[in-house]
């Protein structure tokens, strides 16, 4: 098993591919903890996954939300060796109408709390931690009116640079996950008007080379890899997985 003793923090949990990391990591012998803001998923979510794994109801915008979720993790686990920073949240902002709340919105889920999650962990993470940041292919191609969208993922990029270089002395390693088009429940959540979800994914498969959407568990197989020692020398990468979107011509 390549999580043996590990102790493991899932922002977004409850869903999508926070979901299916946290099942492929309590697989490879990791106790997890998972957050999200919807009760009834976390307890859903928590009985699947049996044991080894606890929720905590948490809004990863909120500062004092953060603050108690730290204080009973540390409670729980002591300490921490993996941060999955994974919770966010996708939102039409066309240049010609998008509104300036929502579009900050999306920069504060996606973008500051990942920052400030950090931060109030790093009192828990032991030497050797591995911490993951889940970007986008947006982040690097932008899309249509997602520009909100599209600037919190490239910022998680630029930011992972700085927390490594800040964190390396520590021995602790900070990479980024940067998936295509994924099957989850995000895209009825956060689809462009006056697209509708289905539209939208058929038109990603039809983009990505590989023509077809990803599955959450094909996501989580490349966060383990970024989460244990198999990447013990990978620092500072952005990984793409997206059937091949980004690297072709
Ligand atoms: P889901 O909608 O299934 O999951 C999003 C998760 O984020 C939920 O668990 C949700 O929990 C949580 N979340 C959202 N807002 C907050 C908040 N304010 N506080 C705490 N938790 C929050 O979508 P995915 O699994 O697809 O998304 C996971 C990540 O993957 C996102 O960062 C997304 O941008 C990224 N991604 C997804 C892609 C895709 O095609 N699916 C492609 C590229 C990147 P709750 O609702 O309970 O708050």
């Amino acid at each position: 098993m390549k999580l043996e003793g590990k102790k493991a923090l899932i922002t977004g949990g409850n869903s999508g591919i926070g979901f299916a990391t946290a099942r492929l990591f309590i697989h490879e012998g990791a106790e997890v903890a998972i957050t999200g803001r919807d009760q009834k998923t976390l307890d859903a979510a928590v009985k699947e996954l049996g044991l080894k794994a606890v929720a905590y109801r948490a809004d990863v915008t909120d500062s004092n939300a953060r603050a108690d979720l730290f204080s009973k993790i540390g409670q729980r686990f002591g300490s921490l060796d993996i941060i999955f920073a994974n919770a966010g949240i996708a939102g039409a902002t066309p240049i010609g109408s998008a509104d300036e709340a929502v579009f900050e919105n999306i920069i504060r889920v996606n973008l500051t709390s990942v920052f400030f999650t950090v931060q109030a962990a790093l009192p828990l993470l032991n030497d050797g931690s591995s911490i993951i940041l889940n970007s986008s292919v947006i982040g690097s191609l932008g899309s249509p009116g997602r520009a909100a969208y599209a600037a919190s993922k490239a910022g998680v990029r630029g930011m992972a640079r700085a927390i490594a270089s800040e964190l390396s002395p520590r021995n602790i390693r900070v990479n980024v996950v940067a998936p295509g088009a994924i099957k989850t429940p995000i895209w009825s959540r956060g689809s462009t008007p006056p697209k509708k979800a289905d539209e939208l994914t058929a038109e990603w498969a039809a983009a990505t080379p590989l023509g077809r959407l990803g599955e959450a568990d094909e996501i989580a197989k490349a966060v383990l890899f970024l989460a244990s020692d198999d990447s013990s020398y990978v620092q500072s990468v952005e990984l793409f997985v997206d059937g091949g979107i980004v690297g072709s011509p």
